[in-house]
């Protein structure tokens, strides 16, 4: 049994028609089931659809084989005890500083406080700014980072833009590029080398000529 980790929402529905071009057709419309686990037209390849955040750990700990996730979400977890096969190309984004609009109609920023950056990537975070040299409190939030600079809680944000119509919804900008982000197919080390000949008609029906 091969076991594929899909994180739900945006990396979902670009998800779907991949599979289904690559022959695995889910027995359930995944964006209705109430399911977590829902079989394919293939015998032997099952899904698992859950948390964005969560399907590095899955696949870590071999409870999947194989998952899609973003690179946002792949490089803020590490990527312990993960192989990145190939760069699926879809749900593309990026990852981007952001700042209001107009800065003075806001109630930040404070200038002689630190910088207070709100984020649910704190490890990207972190990482770029030490790399500008700028030093800056990060502030955790798990979801509606725009929120933050409207009500005082911090000066920027990181998050990820596609559009930018949310960001402009909330008077925000985005200011500096972080990373560019896609969905990546990532394996388990030890199913690699135990499972590969199962793991193999999988991945090459996935990532196609974007395998390694
Ligand atoms: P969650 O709320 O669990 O974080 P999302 O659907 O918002 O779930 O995001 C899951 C993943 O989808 C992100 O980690 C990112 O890789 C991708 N993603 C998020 N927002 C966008 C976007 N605007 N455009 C394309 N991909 C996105
Ligand atoms: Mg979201």
């Amino acid at each position: 049994m091969v076991t594929l980790a899909l994180s739900k929402g945006r990396i979902l529905e670009e998800s779907i028609p991949l599979l289904e071009r690559a022959g695995i057709v889910p027995e359930e419309d995944l964006t209705k089931t109430r399911r977590l686990i829902v079989g394919t037209s293939v015998p032997d390849v099952r899904l698992v659809v859950i948390r964005a955040a969560d399907v590095p750990t899955y696949v870590r700990y071999g409870a999947a084989d194989l998952g899609i996730a973003g690179r946002d979400v792949l490089l803020e977890d590490g990527g312990e005890g993960l192989y990145e096969l190939a760069d699926l190309g879809i749900a593309t984004c990026r990852l981007m500083v952001a700042s209001p609009i107009d800065e003075a109609s806001h109630e930040g920023p404070r200038p002689w406080a630190r910088l207070r950056v709100a984020t649910k990537y704190v490890r990207i975070t972190e990482r770029y700014l030490a790399a500008q040299g700028i030093q800056a409190d990060i502030i955790h939030l798990y979801g509606s980072m725009e929120l933050a600079p409207l009500v005082g809680l911090a000066d920027r944000i990181v998050d990820l833009v596609s559009s930018g119509r949310t960001l402009a919804a909330n008077g925000l900008k985005p200011v500096e590029h972080v990373l560019d982000v896609s969905a990546w197919l990532v394996a388990n080390r030890a199913a690699m080398k135990m499972k590969y000949e199962a793991l193999r008609p999988v991945i090459a029906c996935l990532a196609g000529e974007r395998g390694q």
